[in-house]
């Protein structure tokens, strides 16, 4: 019921994200006509394997301001991947990035807006949701470390569907729900607002419905929009409002474990929002409403298995002795989350994870 948001519409804090955004179907196109928009006339492009042939073809449609191309871009940005590009945007005498990736591309991109101040074009194509958020997370020596800066948030991001119709489904599934994540907890943040629960109401719903299509049908033009609609959302979310539980858990067992970063999300999403379900009825209610279900946590767990998504954390590469070791770190560094950290709640809702159990609050 949408009126349930008016009990949060008497105060709050909104502030915009200040990024260009073009979407659609064939929006590559614009890569020129924004990069001479933002003055850049030495374009490094960045991009993963998956997209070394699409970048060729932008390099040559660049013409004389084209610059380099690097391809190294790792997942949660290695200081030492970064510095060998750095090297590049310095002999290169680059002075704008264009990259074209997922979650990982754009975090290098970001890693060096941040040690220079370029401006960034950042071309999609996964879920991940990075390419709208202030925030940089990189690893030096085995240690991940975050920040905000708005350095880091890029001057234009093109949405091309076409770009992401080639993501094969079990990591559209998982990437998908990596940013279903984003949303869901950006709806009981301590900051949530008015504007950005309806932006992430219109996520969650975007995302769900188009994600088990994409699995049945990879090529799916309208489900592969609808689920980079949501995407973009979601990462509006996440760069707008402080996360809380969810987050702070997938950080946790990543970093201790090593864990994939979107099936991670996808495995525990359905877990913490039971967890949290007892302390946010209104949200529950307003997703309820929303996804036409009774239960939201049971059918992210359901939709989870609909998309192929592995429901357990051990199957990920979780030892059965991190469930305790987790747990002792969650609430060692405590943080706000709208039900109180209780650890035997905690240590169960992380067996049930473990083993791919229902969710239950
Ligand atoms: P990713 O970028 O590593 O991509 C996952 C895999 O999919 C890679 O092998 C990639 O080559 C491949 N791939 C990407 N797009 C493809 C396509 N269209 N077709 C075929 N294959 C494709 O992973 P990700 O999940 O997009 O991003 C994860 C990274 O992003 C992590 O480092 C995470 O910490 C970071 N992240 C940062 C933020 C932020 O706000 N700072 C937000 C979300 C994620």
């Amino acid at each position: 019921m949408t009126h349930n948001a008016v009990s949060r519409t008497t105060e709050f804090v909104y502030e915009s994200l200040p990024t260009r955004v073009i979407f659609g179907s064939g929006t590559l196109n614009n890569v020129e006509q924004e990069a001479k928009r933002l003055g850049m006339s030495r374009i490094l492009l960045l991009c993963g394997q998956p997209h070394e042939s699409v970048t060729s073809s932008i390099a040559k449609s660049l013409g004389d301001i084209y610059g380099a191309t690097f391809l190294g871009a790792r997942m949660h940005t290695p200081v030492n991947v970064t510095e060998e590009a750095m090297a590049l945007v310095k002999t290169s005498q680059i002075d704008g990035i264009v990259s074209i990736g997922g979650g990982s591309t754009t975090g290098l991109s970001k890693a060096i807006a941040l040690r220079t101040d370029l401006p960034q074009i950042i071309l999609p194509t996964t879920y991940a949701g990075s390419e709208m958020t202030p925030i940089l997370g990189e690893t030096d020596n085995g240690i991940k470390t975050t920040q905000r800066s708005p350095k880091v948030l890029p001057e234009t991001v093109i949405y091309d569907v076409e770009l992401t119709l080639d993501l094969p489904p079990a990591i559209a599934g998982v990437s998908g729900m990596n940013a279903v994540a984003h949303a869901v907890e950006a709806l009981y943040s301590r900051d949530a607002n008015p504007v950005i629960s309806a932006l992430a109401i219109e996520s969650v719903a975007a995302l769900l419905r188009s994600l088990p299509r994409i699995r049945n049908e990879m090529h799916d033009l309208g489900a592969r929009s609808d689920a980079l609609y949501g995407a973009w959302l979601a990462g509006i979310c996440l760069g707008s409002v402080g996360m809380a539980l969810h987050h702070k858990l997938c950080h946790t067992l990543g970093g201790m474990f090593d864990l994939p970063h979107a099936e991670t999300h996808a495995a525990l999403l359905p877990h913490v929002l039971a967890y949290n379900s007892p302390a946010i009825p209104e949200v529950m209610q307003r997703l309820s409403h929303s996804l036409g279900v009774d239960d939201p946590a049971l059918h992210l767990y359901r939709v989870n298995q609909a998309i192929g998504a592995t429901p357990a954390l051990a199957d990920i590469g979780m030892p059965e002795d991190g469930i305790e070791r987790a747990t002792d770190l969650a609430l060692a560094n405590p943080y706000w989350n709208p039900r109180p950290l209780e650890r035997h709640a905690i240590r169960d809702l992380l067996a049930r994870a473990y083993r791919g159990d229902e969710p239950k609050p």
